[in-house]
């Protein structure tokens, strides 16, 4: 199999305890370039562990993850720059402003250039005018937009987001879902965690559901979104 054609995602076993808490246990998964994967799943069940993992910012007990065809280690950076995270914690200091934070990520993704690819990340997100702004200014929405924009600033091929649209209002979402319509093509992948399945299930091409750790379900995205909501309760139930 050539990198080509091997999955753009590939994780086989990941383990994860904090303490006593079994956060993972031994979630497998396979993305080809182009799917947009759902994950679903009560508090608690291991979904920002999963998406760290896949980030390679957690480095999982057990189990490996694979990327455009490498495997993630933290030595090696190419592996790195095919991944966009964007998380709550939003990886933006405080003490620097955006620009200052756009540029230190893109100099640490060895772009050439990288005030004009700071800028450019901050204009699409409309906020090139708060760019001498520190994140603490600014407002919840704005704070996401920032959060995107170190995201997709060195263009990666697998973007994953833990609840982007939580704390947006109904606009500020609708710019969202354009946006990452937008930035989707054949040859990336998306992982986004949502507690609203209908928050992103038109871009979907796959949902997941992770209940204790482990996925209690995993198909393609089903055309309706009602059907699946029973099915949903009934999985978190069972
Ligand atoms: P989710 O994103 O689905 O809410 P998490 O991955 O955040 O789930 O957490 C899974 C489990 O691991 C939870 O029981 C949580 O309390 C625990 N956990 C997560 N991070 C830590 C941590 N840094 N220290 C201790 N326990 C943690």
């Amino acid at each position: 199999m050539t990198s080509a054609d091997a999955p753009l995602v590939e994780a086989r076993g990941l383990t994860r305890s904090y303490g006593a808490v079994r956060a993972l246990r031994g979630v497998d998964l396979t993305l080809a370039a182009g799917e947009v994967l759902l994950v679903l799943g009560p508090n608690g069940a291991g979904k920002s562990t999963l998406l760290r993992s896949l980030a390679g910012l957690l480095r999982p007990q057990a189990g490996t993850v694979r990327v455009a065809g490498r495997e993630l280690n933290r030595d090696d950076p190419d592996a790195r720059r095919a991944i966009g995270l964007f998380s709550h914690q939003s990886l933006l200091y405080d003490e620097l402003t955006l620009l200052e934070n756009l540029m230190l990520a893109a100099r640490l993704y060895d772009i050439a250039d990288p005030r004009r690819v700071a800028e450019a990340a901050l204009e699409a997100q409309g906020l090139l005018d708060r760019k001498e702004s520190r994140p603490r200014q600014l407002s919840r929405g704005m704070l996401q937009r920032a959060a995107i924009a170190r995201a997709l600033l060195h263009d990666p091929r697998l973007l994953l987001l833990d609840e982007p649209f939580t704390g947006l209002d109904a606009l500020a979402a609708d710019r969202l879902r354009q946006l990452l319509a937008l930035h989707h093509s054949p040859d990336r992948a998306m992982v986004l965690v949502t507690h609203q399945a209908g928050e992103a299930w038109d871009i979907a091409t796959r949902v997941g559901v992770l209940v204790g750790g482990r996925w209690a379900y995993q198909a393609e995205r089903p055309a309706e979104l009602a059907p699946f909501h029973l099915r949903y309760q009934e999985l978190l139930h069972a």
